[in-house]
């Protein structure tokens, strides 16, 4: 196959459309250059990082208007890590899940594993939809996706209620990775609500950022008081206790955090997270009216309200294979399209995260065009 070479004035000004790590804008890394010879290589436990991470802590809270008593917490080994930790230190007895892809599956795979814990009840849906939250009287813990990034299902965050609307005893739990900054959420209907920097805050991995209600931090506290053995570095007080003072139990990584800091300011400077959601949606917008309109593509996601404004999948028909469009997109100089690899589907996957132009969408579906065109 010789390589389809895409017309100059048709390509992105950006050519990466990742779902994370994802987009760095170039402003942040002059800032960060900026800041550099006094801020890396500089001591983790002194003022300038400490005031970076307040940065990030009030930015935060102002991002997404957090209500009395709620706080930020930090600490290291991303979402992935927070599985962990909310297992060992958050749920008492017994979880119950919303499991709809890759990366929801693996909190409730985390709960049931642990000894210490009742069996998780989970539900399941069809990839490329998502089951719905059971109020329970016996579960104490619910474990909700903001955004499955492995299907592109973005979900409305609410706390389960039972019928007539009391909502339920147990904590919320959302894993808003990749929904965080780039999706509107009322936090007062969660209880925890983590994610990691590399994705809608255009950062670098290796965070995990929890925003906790004081009723998780009493939950946290209880159960770091039962006796059960926690390891250290999964240790959610330790973690409340060290954000509190502005730092990490241990060394953070700095050009993650002043990324993220920048992109935080950057959101709140502009109208905040009405201001971010909004960049997403008008890229969503033109990627799914382009597919749906296209005679060879379609949203893969059936229900146009699941369908997230931050991560798109486009199926392809038969006859027309995305694996190889999106080498040609690679080659060109268009990263990162290639589908979540266990979905095992024809399909492009396109993040749509705020610092992504719109404008850059526009034009990937014309070269997306193009490639199509000069494949067959
Ligand atoms: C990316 C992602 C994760 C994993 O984040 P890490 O920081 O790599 O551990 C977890 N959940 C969701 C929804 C994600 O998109």
């Amino acid at each position: 196959m010789a390589t389809i070479e895409i017309p100059k004035e048709l390509l992105p000004l950006d050519g990466r459309f990742g779902a994370g790590p994802s987009k760095v804008r170039s402003e942040a890394l002059d800032a960060l250059l900026a800041a550099a010879p006094t801020y890396l290589g500089t001591s983790h436990r002194q003022a300038t990082v400490k005031d970076v991470v307040a940065r990030v802590r009030a930015g935060l809270a102002k991002l997404f208007s957090i209500p009395d008593g709620y706080e930020v917490v930090l600490g290291n080994g991303g979402s992935t890590a927070f599985w962990d930790i909310a297992t060992f230190c958050l749920i008492e007895k017994k979880s119950q899940h919303l499991s709809f892809g890759e990366f929801s599956s693996k909190f409730a795979q985390s709960a049931q594993m642990a000894p210490f814990l009742e069996d998780p009840i989970v539900f399941t849906s069809e990839s490329g939809t998502h089951p719905e939250a059971v109020a329970m009287a016996e579960i104490d813990s619910y474990g909700l996706t903001h955004n499955e990034t492995s299907t592109g299902v973005m979900t409305k965050i609410a706390r389960p209620r039972y019928d007539g609307g009391r909502p339920c005893e147990g904590i919320v739990l959302v894993d808003a990775t990749s929904a965080a900054g780039g999706i509107r959420v009322d936090i007062e209907e969660t209880d925890v609500y983590y994610f990691a920097p590399q994705k809608c805050f255009g950062s670098d991995g290796g965070l995990w950022i929890a925003i906790m209600s004081p009723k998780a931090l009493a939950r946290a506290a209880a159960i770091g008081a039962s006796g059960r053995y926690i390891p250290p570095f999964l240790d959610l007080n330790i973690a409340i206790e060290n954000s509190r003072l502005d730092q990490t139990y241990n060394t953070p990584a700095l050009v993650t955090l002043m990324l993220l800091a920048e992109q935080v300011e950057w959101f709140n400077a502009n109208g905040g997270l009405e201001w971010s959601a909004s960049r997403s949606d008008a890229s969503a917008k033109i990627l799914y009216d382009w597919a749906s309109q296209s005679a060879v593509a379609d949203p893969f996601v059936r229900e146009p309200a699941q369908r997230s404004t931050v991560v798109g999948t486009i199926d392809f028909i038969e006859g027309i294979d995305a694996a190889a469009i999106a080498k040609v997109l690679r080659a060109n100089g268009i990263v990162d399209t290639e589908p979540y690899r266990k979905l095992g589907r024809n399909q492009l996957r396109i993040s749509m995260f705020p610092g992504i132009d719109s404008s850059d969408v526009q034009r990937l579906t014309e070269c997306i065009d193009y490639v199509i065109e000069n494949l067959s």
